[in-house]
């Protein structure tokens, strides 16, 4: 059974999905004015994998991520660079896709954008008008925070705190320090969309609130994001849908805790980053996620090359067993011992550790004592039987790399036409075999020189003929 913490009630949850088969999760994905850092990267990383495990305890996930391609630091950005904002989006939106991809971070269901949601940005904002909650001040619309009297049930903050607490430079037409823009008017050369109000363009909140109700419902499963969106930016999703459609807005809020450097948050603003693109210029993405992975998804994590380093090195381990288990599968041999290898002792560790509010180090550990385990048991017998290795294989597909994503079978998976594969090469040996045994010389060594032509190696050993393919 799942357990989760839920920052809403702020208490680790039994798992109920609305629908017993499927999950609706969302989560807030990047401005796309410029290369994500490593920090985003991170909790890119922890959702990928929250929603593997969930996919792995097969749910049918249904998972969203918005991508805001029109704000301020767009914006900027397209002043700045004197080209229109939907280029700066265009640009960034592309790296973030190459740069996920890279990551392995499976893609989202859907990458819902806020210029392609303005219909449903607008209805939202009027139905929030319609029930008191908001008001139109000379083009800006803005929410009434005091409406909600539930608001601060997310983040804990109370109104009349943050109020003695909020910044006096706002601006004039509030009516209230702590609301919020929902439409903002656009000024001169700026991108701007019609509505009733007038020419303007949305908030960044009101965007998460119009496209987590198009794609997955008034109410949902899971919401995730990094610990900095508690405050305002979660708090005021709650408050803007919750005021529009009268539902609950979210069952489970999940989320990930910073990366740091020097023990303070890496951001932009700060300076203080590394793009994901400059990280996985020196370090492989299954070394970046086991990186991750080594911290709970809930704590800091302080950016550090020597951890990255000694990842990458622990890999080492994970990969020499998927050597073994690739040439002795390779190898294909008929009979052979069964070691009586408990599969199902590690799997039932592995679940119980991601089930456990998504142990993810704990995890990691299992994977790794599963390879321990494994090699000590490939050394005590040498003549282990081809079945041992596929379920070897099997396990690692399912968590090491299906759920975690830090160990790559792709490129040499058994697929159907690998399969064939094997079984042709395997007729060529046995013609090749008849060749030379009719002393047909020639057309045996044909056959080797063609297949080795096509990365395939014949080795003649006393039990046969095996080969072994090159990537
Ligand atoms: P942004 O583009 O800044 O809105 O960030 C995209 C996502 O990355 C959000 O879910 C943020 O909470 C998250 N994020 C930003 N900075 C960090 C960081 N230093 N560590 C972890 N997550 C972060
Ligand atoms: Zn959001």
């Amino acid at each position: 059974m799942l357990k989760l913490y839920n920052t809403l009630t702020k208490q680790v949850e039994e798992f109920v999905p609305l629908n017993p088969q499927n999950v609706g999760m969302y989560i807030c994905g990047p401005t796309v004015y410029d290369y994500f850092h490593i920090g985003n990267a991170r909790t890119f990383i922890m959702a990928d994998i929250i929603r593997r495990y969930l996919e792995y305890k097969g749910y049918n996930v249904k998972f969203v991520m918005n991508l805001t391609d029109i704000d301020d630091k767009i914006i900027k950005k397209s002043i700045e660079e004197k080209v229109p904002a939907s280029d700066v989006a265009k640009k960034y939106s592309e790296a973030f896709f190459e740069d996920i991809k890279r990551l392995r971070i499976k893609p989202a269901t859907i990458y819902p954008r806020a210029t392609e949601n303005i219909a449903e940005i607008l209805s939202m904002i009027k139905a929030l008008i319609d029930n008191g909650a908001a008001y139109n001040v000379d083009g800006n619309v803005f929410y009434n925070v005091s409406s909600f009297k539930q608001y601060g049930k997310l983040s804990g903050k109370r109104i009349d705190e943050l109020e003695v607490g909020a910044r006096v430079e706002v601006m004039e037409e509030k009516q209230n320090p702590l609301d919020f823009a929902l439409w903002k008017k656009s000024k001169e050369g700026e991108p701007y969309w019609k509505s009733e109000w007038g020419n303007g363009r949305p908030g960044w909140h009101i965007e998460c609130s119009a496209m987590s109700c198009k794609h997955l419902g008034e109410t949902f499963d899971i919401h995730a994001g990094g610990n900095d969106l508690i405050f305002p930016h979660h708090e005021n999703e709650i408050a803007q849908s919750e005021a529009a459609t009268k539902k609950p807005f979210v069952k489970y809020w999940l989320h990930f805790g910073f990366l740091n450097i020097n023990k303070e948050k890496m951001s932009k603003s700060l300076g203080n980053f590394f793009t994901a693109r400059d990280v996985l210029a020196k370090y492989s993405a299954e070394a970046i996620r086991l990186f991750f992975s080594q911290a709970h998804y809930r704590g800091p994590v302080d950016f550090n090359n020597d951890l990255l380093d000694s990842a990458e090195k622990g890999l080492e381990k994970l990969k020499n067993l998927r050597s073994t288990i690739e040439s002795a599968v390779n190898k294909n041999k008929s009979g052979g011992v069964d070691p009586g290898f408990n599969f199902q002792d590690f799997e039932k560790r592995f679940k119980d550790a991601l089930d456990d509010d998504f142990n993810i180090p704990q995890a990691v550990a299992v994977i790794f004592d599963f390879v321990k385990e494994a090699n000590r048991t490939i050394s005590d017998k040498d003549n282990l039987q081809l079945n041992y290795y596929l379920a070897l294989k099997d396990f690692l597909i399912k968590t090491a790399d299906n759920v975690l994503g830090i160990i790559s079978f792709e490129h040499k998976e058994m697929k159907s036409d690998s399969l064939l594969e094997n079984e042709l090469i395997k007729i060529l040996i046995d013609v090749r075999l008849k060749a030379k045994n009719e002393k047909n010389f020639q057309l045996a060594d044909d056959i080797r020189k063609k297949l080795e032509s096509f990365g395939i190696t014949l080795k003649d050993t006393k039990e046969g003929t095996e080969f072994f393919k090159r990537d």
